[in-house]
Formats: C-alpha cells, structure tokens, sequence
C-alpha cells in the first residue's frame, strides 16, 4: 500500500513560472523519506499539492489510493498533515490542550474520545505533562514538538514535515530525531540538514528545477553529491 503517489506532476505558477516538471514518485506506508534540493527547486510547490493547497497542476497526486481534489479536499486534509517550518504558524489557542483538540475537533470528535486523541498525541511526541500550558510558555523545540501533535491527534496517513532541524539547540534537534524515529507513521521531510536526512530517512529524492534528480538510499544519495 502507497501512502502517496505523484505520477507526472508539472506545475507553472500564474506568471508563468514553471516550477515542477513531471515529478513521479510513491512513498510505501511507513516509510520516512526526506525531500532535499536547492532553494527554487519547487520544494515548496511540491509540498503545496500534497495537500490540495495547490490543485491546478497537471498530474496526479493520491494519498493512500484517494486523488487530491476539489472534491476530496476535506477527506486529504485529514490524512495529510502538514508540520510548517514555525511552529507558531500552528499554534494559536489558549493552551496546549486546546491546540491539539482543534482539528480532531473540527471534525466531530468529542468528549472523551477527543481527550484520548489529545493526550495520545501529546503522548507521542512527549509532551504530555505540558498539556494545560499556555503554548507560548514553551521553548521553541517544545512547541514544534507540540505542533507535530496538533497533526497527530488527526490520524494522518502521511506526515510532512518542513524543515524540522531548523532553529532546533542540539538537545532539542535529538529529542526531536527520537520522537520522528518512534513514530508509527509515513514521513516525508523537506530539509536542508543533511546529516538529520541520514540519521532518519532510509530514502531521500533530490528535486533540482522541478525535476527528481535522485531517489534512493540517503546514504548511497549523499556519498554521490
Ligand atoms: P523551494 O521550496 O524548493 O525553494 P519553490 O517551490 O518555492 O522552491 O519554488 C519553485 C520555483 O517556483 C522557483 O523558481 C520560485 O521562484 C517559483 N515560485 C514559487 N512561488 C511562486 C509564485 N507564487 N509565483 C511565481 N513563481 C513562484
Ligand atoms: P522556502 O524557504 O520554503 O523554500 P521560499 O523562500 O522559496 O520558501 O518562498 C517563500 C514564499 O514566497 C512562498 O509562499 C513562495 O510561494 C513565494 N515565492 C517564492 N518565489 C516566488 C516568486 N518568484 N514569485 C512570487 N512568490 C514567490
């Protein structure tokens, strides 16, 4: 089973800007992938229609069999969940508890179940004795930790994560590698931090000018470049 597939995906921005070329690849369920290139290579505009934010390329793209459209959008938000590069573009209510809730939430959960999701989640990325905090209490590695949570409680079938290493101390970028390590989950990271792609991406693909340069073993990937 894929949790994501792109077949032949080509995008130009309305400008005219072509940013993707044809971009094919699957990523097999619970597999950790890292996403790795130059600045304007379309990593961004890869990203985008991974979860419907962009839609107008042409091309396919499926999460766990269902295509991203118009249509689905609702159904792919869910299973897609996206980790931006600030946390604090995710965090945005009173206390941590309430942040995590707010998606799971939103989709009908309630009452006890929404709680087991909360705290399961905060569980997770071990950050459960924070729960009643006010977000912005927290050090900067704890509120990415919290908002890898927000997108936990909702069960998605694939996490993609925008440079997750970035502004982390070191103490804060391991107990991060360990909490993306323990995960039972599909990931896919866009970074630039090539010794965090080799310590927890099997595979790595390597987009240059809207193409897929490389896909394969991080290691054979980054002894080659
Ligand atoms: P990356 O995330 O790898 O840095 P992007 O996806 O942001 O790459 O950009 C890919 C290409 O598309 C670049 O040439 C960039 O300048 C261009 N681009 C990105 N966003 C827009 C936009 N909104 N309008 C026009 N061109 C864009
Ligand atoms: P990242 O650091 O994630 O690669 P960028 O710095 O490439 O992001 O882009 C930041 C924002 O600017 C994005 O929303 C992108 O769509 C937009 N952008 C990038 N290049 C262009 C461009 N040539 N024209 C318009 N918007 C752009």
């Amino acid at each position: 089973m894929n949790s994501l597939e792109v077949t032949r995906l080509a995008y130009a921005y309305p400008d005219g800007t072509q940013a993707l070329f044809g971009v094919d690849f699957a990523i097999r369920r619970g597999e950790r992938v890292a996403l790795l290139g130059p600045n304007g290579a379309g990593k961004t505009t890869l990203v985008m229609h991974l979860n419907g934010i962009l839609t107008a390329g042409h091309g396919s793209v499926s999460v766990a069999g269902t295509p991203v459209r118009k249509d689905t959008l609702k159904e792919i938000r869910q299973r897609v969940g996206l980790v931006f590069q600030d946390p604090d573009d995710q965090l945005f209510m009173p206390t941590v508890r309430d942040d995590v809730a707010f998606g799971p939430a939103n989709s009908g959960v309630a009452g006890e179940e929404l709680e087991r999701a909360v705290k399961g989640a905060l569980e997770r990325v071990g950050m459960l004795e924070v729960i009643d905090r006010p977000p912005h209490h927290l050090s900067f590695g704890q509120r990415r930790r919290v908002a890898v949570a927000t997108v936990l409680a909702m069960e998605p079938e694939i996490l993609v994560l925008d440079e997750p290493s970035s502004n982390l101390d070191p103490a804060a970028r391991r107990e991060l590698a360990e909490v993306l390590r323990s995960l039972d989950v599909t990931v896919l990271m866009v970074t630039h931090d090539l010794p965090y792609a080799l310590e927890l991406c099997e595979r790595s693909l390597i987009l240059s000018d809207g193409v897929i340069v490389a896909d394969g073993p991080t290691r054979e990937l980054l002894a080659d470049s």
